[in-house]
């Protein structure tokens, strides 16, 4: 890792702008590789990602894994994976505005770093907060947005996803393996605004 993504993470780490640094027992920087193409925004920490410091390593971020891996993606390798909110809001609840306004100039600064030009954004905070659009995620899931040399892909969180176990056609978890292979696609074609 450089050392500007040593310097991020080591201010990060100390960070107070908000309460939440009161309750957290970790700040959850990001895991994957910050030279990947893609760049996947949770929304926030949860109990296990809070423990550990790394996110999505819960239930939902297992799930999470085996799509990616069956879409054969590597979230090692292939991917960044960092959230809006870089500490756990207490029981889980959904961070605030204030949270998400305090806590964004650490996202943007990773953005800044990677400079990823496909962007997955898992749920409706991260579609939210990185491009205004409120309301939820299922009638934009699965299509690409693309803004000022990036293109933007939201899709179901997986949280949502815990709640179906199948994945016959059209359900929520053959939908989102669907996108990643989406992302698997264009990052073997090199498709991406330029
Ligand atoms: N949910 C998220 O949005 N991020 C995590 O890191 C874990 C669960």
């Amino acid at each position: 890792m450089s050392n500007q993504w040593q310097d991020l993470a080591a201010n990060c780490q100390g960070c107070e702008r908000c309460d939440l640094a009161a309750t957290r027992h970790q700040v959850v920087v990001g895991r994957g590789n910050p030279s990947a193409q893609v760049l996947l925004i949770g929304e926030a920490p949860g109990q296990q990602e809070d423990e550990s410091g790394q996110p999505f390593v819960g239930r939902a971020g297992q799930l999470l894994e085996k799509l990616l891996c069956d879409a054969g993606l590597d979230s090692a390798r292939d991917l960044y994976i960092a959230n809006v909110i870089k500490c756990r809001p207490p029981n889980n609840r959904k961070p605030t505005r204030l949270e998400i306004e305090q806590c964004f100039p650490w996202l943007q600064q990773q953005l800044e770093l990677m400079r990823p030009p496909l962007i997955v954004l898992a749920g409706a905070t991260a579609l939210q907060a990185m491009l205004g659009i409120r309301g939820g995620i299922s009638k934009l899931r699965g299509q690409w947005i693309q803004q000022q040399q990036r293109a933007y892909l939201p899709i179901f969180h997986p949280s949502y996803l815990l709640r179906f176990s199948s994945r016959e056609p059209g359900s929520p978890q053959e939908l989102t393996l669907a996108d990643m292979q989406d992302v698997r696609r264009r990052l073997d074609r090199k498709d991406w605004p330029r």
